[in-house]
């Protein structure tokens, strides 16, 4: 399994990837987890990185391929991969079609969730995550059983720093102008297949595994 989700922030496509990766038992990339790493860690990378995900804007391809490029490579990734937040530009996809090329591998189906913009405001402005596991919760969609902690492993939650309303209106405009011109780019490769990603994460789910298995 080779795969790619898509959609805009708050579609969903990080808590989707959580369960496939469990089902499937191939690991989930996503480069927003990597970067959210490396800021918490205050590399060098993360401090550069740091400043246009404050914003709301991507960061730099150079820096993003470069992550996703070390990391397919590694030994987990030879039976597949779940990528959650890449690409995001054609110039993205474009190097990964390059990268997969070069190990001798193959994309297999581009999942596009789609969500409607009222609906991505509402879940982004109360959405919190598990430090600990990833797990994702929101304030009155799916609260936690214990304020604070999280279902599955009793983990701290947290709000992310760009989950507030400028920057959130901000990521989505750039979602349009960047990202979305990647369901052309896959459609033309017969890989994009869309689905509704309203719903319950288990509906969502259900959905998601129809069109990949
Ligand atoms: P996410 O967790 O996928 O919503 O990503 C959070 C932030 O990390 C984004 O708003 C970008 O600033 C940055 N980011 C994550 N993935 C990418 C990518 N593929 N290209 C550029 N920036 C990215």
């Amino acid at each position: 399994m080779r795969l790619i989700l898509l959609g805009p922030p708050g579609s969903g496509k990080g808590t989707q990837a959580n369960l496939l990766q469990r089902k499937f038992r191939v690991p989930k990339i996503s480069t927003g987890d990597i970067l959210r790493a490396a800021v918490g860690d205050q590399t060098e990378l993360g401090e550069k990185a740091k400043v246009f995900m404050d914003q709301g804007q991507l960061v730099p391809d150079e820096i993003v391929v470069g992550l996703i490029k070390e990391r397919i490579d590694e030994a987990d990734c030879v039976d597949g991969f779940i990528l959650d937040g890449f690409p995001r530009t054609i110039v993205q996809a474009e190097k990964l079609d390059e990268t997969l090329s070069a190990l001798g591998q193959e994309l297999g189906t581009v999942v596009d969730l789609e969500v409607d913009r009222q609906e991505l405001l509402v879940r982004l402005v109360g959405r919190s995550t598990c430090k600990n596991c990833g797990t994702m919760y929101h304030r009155t969609a799916r609260p936690p059983e214990n304020p604070g902690a999280c279902n599955e492993c009793g983990g701290e939650l947290y709000q992310r720093p760009d989950d507030n309303e400028a920057t959130i209106v901000k990521r989505l405009a750039v979602y349009e102008k960047e990202t979305a011109p990647l369901k052309e780019f896959y459609r033309k490769q017969k890989k994009l297949k869309s689905l509704n990603g309203s719903g319950s994460v288990e509906e969502i789910f259900s959905r998601v595994c129809e069109m990949v298995s």
